[in-house]
């Protein structure tokens, strides 16, 4: 039989070789369902003779698309996969609009406004009116209004009551800010791209599948765009799980399930039980807490895996000791299971990012490497920042707010005031600022604004730079044409290395790295896309042009949501995450701190059962180990109670409140779950020798600073049931 349905469960079978058009597969953590999803677009290549770039694939972050590509790498063949239409809806959309914009008016080389952008957009809109509003709320209001296809005018129609017309003047200021620098935000790639489709269905003639990962998140924008990819050919397949929906505050409808029966009455529906992922225990418990939502229907979840060792629960001083604890935890757990693990198999999952302080201290003075995800991007970083605003002005000098941080990085004597006023005036004058510095710069039109003689020179200097920058993109040959040159001429110019030396002497080495993680970045997706020249041939005889490549880089910057290193993949590091960015993705060992009722559910959050879905994504993230804890006193020292999605009495047997007893069957254990080998049970042992020894080091709550007596849930309280009495007053040992 053919390899790809090997190791395929029958449901999955079904599913991947099915001859319906419209196939929803409804499933499980756990059951397969992107593995199903990822086999069926290799069956569509291999069997049914579609060429790759016939194919959309829709996944929800970077690392699903870049996980997904590896898997079809698998069955299709060496370079087929990086012909697929395949990202996130976003930078599938931005495709699109790269390729066809010009229909519909959009320039060529538009930039992305990523959501620090966007922000800073609205702040200065709302400073300059004077007006009263949040500006982060402001931000969201917009952009739920485009998720739901809203446009601004449609808006501002019905604005009747005063707060209303100043929102829309707001929304309405933005979206000529936007133009005006040649932006799009996050919301209009996919707005945009959906008009185009609408006004130009021969931009998608050839696509004869489309196929959609996690679509129980998706909105009504994206569904749309679902349909329109799929307007010729409508052959699609999605997957999801409503259990397991987590975006409505994003405005994702699940009601795309049933729109999507109804729009396509041909649709079959399959259903997967076996979970592949965790151990029994962990399923149970991910099953008593969503459970709890009373409104859901039943589904069938069948464990492949062994019991293993029930999920563990601890309730700890502080957030800091609850750090220290987790450290702790992953060394025991690497040591006790003879190296089985490595830091890769960890991960720490939080219910908001702001938790991680005490995390990354804690591993950072452990010396355990970790990476951030959906939190703080590599791309963050100030020296980072500062390059790639360079790059994004060379690219698109009417991005004023890009503009407006580098003008004087390094220092140019151009002072805040004077950026300011100068940047009154071209709004006044309803040019952008690049227009007005360049017209004085090149001595055509002097600025209202007054300048220091220094300041007028630093502002030729820049736009020199710039302009020079420019040529350089344009004029390498074939050969040589690079962002990498580009990077290079840049950073020389800037005398960046003194500079950063100069201004950040303690920590220069690290930030120096960071800047060359960047080059190294800027190589791969030169590579990448050559690569993928050809593809590109397919859909329209058209090549890349350096400033292409360029636009792409900062396409894919603007839309990562994580910290994507280059060589970070090799390098063993545990990771952080937000449990909505971990989403689709397992680990053998997962922690969940800060289990307290104002985090999860959190205090701000208005739906519930999305609440409790999160802590069920959070926990069908673990394959073998899975730790929730709690600290007594938040971050801000307040009296916490535990979450009520965990504390009910019916919980009680689910969870252990000492931990995993690292017999040699929990490294078995481990073993037959991941399918690695075991290490002998002589090496078990010496590791709990060794651990015996250490034992002061890898438990820092020993002693002083922790009464084992206060260490647990008050058993006084009915609503902490989820101990045991006789649990509650033992001191964890390894048995
Ligand atoms: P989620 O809802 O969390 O996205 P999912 O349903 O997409 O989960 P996958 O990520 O596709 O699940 O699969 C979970 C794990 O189970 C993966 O490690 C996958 O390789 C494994 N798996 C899936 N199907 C099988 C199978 N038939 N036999 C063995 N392992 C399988
Ligand atoms: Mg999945």
């Amino acid at each position: 039989m053919d390899a790809l349905l090997d190791g395929l469960n029958a449901a999955q079978k079904t599913a991947v070789t099915s001859p319906a058009s419209v196939i929803q597969v409804l499933a499980p953590p756990g059951s397969g369902k992107t593995k199903t999803l990822t086999a069926r677009v290799a069956y569509l290549i291999n069997h049914h003779g579609l060429l790759p770039w016939n194919i959309i694939v829709c996944t929800f972050t970077i690392k699903a698309a870049r996980e997904m590509k590896e898997r079809i790498r698998g069955f299709v063949g060496e370079g087929v996969e990086s012909r697929l239409i395949l990202g996130t809806f976003h930078s599938v959309a931005r495709r699109f609009l790269v390729l066809y914009g010009n229909h519909i008016g959009i320039e060529k080389n538009f930039g992305i406004a990523d959501s620090s952008d966007s922000l800073a957009i609205i702040k200065r809109i709302i400073k300059r009116r004077g007006f009263i509003v949040e500006p982060s709320a402001a931000r969201s209001r917009i952009s739920g209004l485009k998720a739901r296809s809203t446009s601004c005018e449609e808006y501002i129609a019905t604005a009747k009551k005063a707060d209303q017309q100043e929102f829309a003047n707001i929304y309405a200021e933005y979206e000529d800010t936007l133009k005006a620098s040649n932006l799009l935000d996050y919301d209009d790639l996919l707005l945009r791209c959906g008009d185009l489709l609408r006004k130009h269905p021969t931009c998608v003639s050839s696509i004869q599948a489309v196929l959609i990962d996690e679509f129980q998140d998706t909105n009504h924008v994206q569904y749309e765009l679902m349909s329109l990819f799929a307007q010729h050919k409508k052959t699609i397949t999605i997957v999801g799980d409503p259990d397991q929906s987590i975006y409505g505050f994003r405005s994702a409808e699940i009601r795309n399930l049933q729109r999507m029966r109804h729009q396509y009455p041909e649709t079959i529906v399959v259903n997967l039980e076996n979970n592949y992922r965790s151990s029994g225990s962990i399923l149970h418990s991910a099953m008593a807490v969503i459970q709890q939502d009373e409104s859901r229907h039943n589904k069938t979840l069948l464990a492949t895996h062994c019991v293993g060792e029930r999920p563990v629960l601890r309730k700890l001083p502080s957030a800091a000791v609850e750090a220290g604890w987790i450290v702790s935890e992953i060394r025991r757990a690497k040591i006790l299971t003879g190296e089985l693990l490595t830091y890769n198999d960890f991960a720490i999952l939080l219910r908001s990012a702001s938790l991680s302080r005490h995390i990354e201290s804690a591993l950072g003075k452990a010396g355990i490497p970790y990476r951030m995800v959906g939190g703080h991007r590599f791309f963050d970083r100030v020296e980072v920042k500062i390059v790639l605003d360079y790059l994004r002005v060379i690219n698109q000098p009417d991005h004023n707010d890009a503009l407006v941080r580098i003008i004087n990085v390094p220092s140019r004597k151009i002072g805040e005031v004077t950026i300011k006023h100068l940047l009154e005036e071209a709004e006044a004058k309803k040019k952008t600022l690049w227009n007005l510095i360049l017209n004085a710069a090149q001595g055509k039109t002097r600025p209202q604004t007054k300048l220091s003689i220094q300041a007028e020179k630093g502002l030729e200097t820049f736009v020199n730079l710039i302009l020079t920058s420019q040529k350089k993109l344009q004029s390498v040959d074939e050969q040589s044409c690079n962002i990498v040159d580009l990077i290079a001429h840049v950073l020389k110019k800037l005398s960046f290395e003194e500079f950063l030396r100069r201004t950040h002497p303690e920590d220069f080495e690290t930030r120096w790295a960071n800047v060359e993680e960047l080059v190294a970045q800027a190589t791969d997706i030169t590579v990448a896309t050559e690569e993928a020249l050809p593809v590109v041939e397919e859909i329209e005889q058209r090549e890349f042009s350096s400033e292409d490549i360029l636009s792409k880089f900062l396409a894919n910057v603007a839309l990562s949501t994580e910290v994507e290193k280059a060589e970070g993949e090799q390098v063993l590091q545990v990771t952080i995450s937000t449990i909505h960015a971990a989403k689709g993705l397992e680990w053998p060992v997962v922690f969940i701190p800060a289990a307290y009722e104002g985090s999860i559910p959190h205090s701000r959050a208005e739906d519930t059962d999305e609440e409790r879905r999160l802590l069920y994504v959070g926990m069908t993230r673990a394959q073998s180990l899975l730790y929730l804890s709690c600290p007594v006193k938040n971050s801000q020292r307040e009296q916490t109670t535990l979450s009520p999605f965990i504390s009910s009495r019916s919980m009680a047997n689910v969870f252990d409140t000492k931990g995993p007893s690292f017999r040699f069957s929990v490294a078995l254990d481990l073993s037959r779950i991941l399918r690695r080998p075991c290490p002998p049970e002589s090496a078990i042992q010496n590791a709990r020798s060794l651990v015996d020894r250490l034992e002061d080091d890898l438990w820092p709550l020993d002693g002083e600073e922790l009464d084992p007596e206060n260490s647990y849930w008050d058993r006084s309280n009915p609503n902490n049931s989820a101990f045991p009495p006789e649990a509650s007053s033992k001191r964890r040992r390894i048995e």
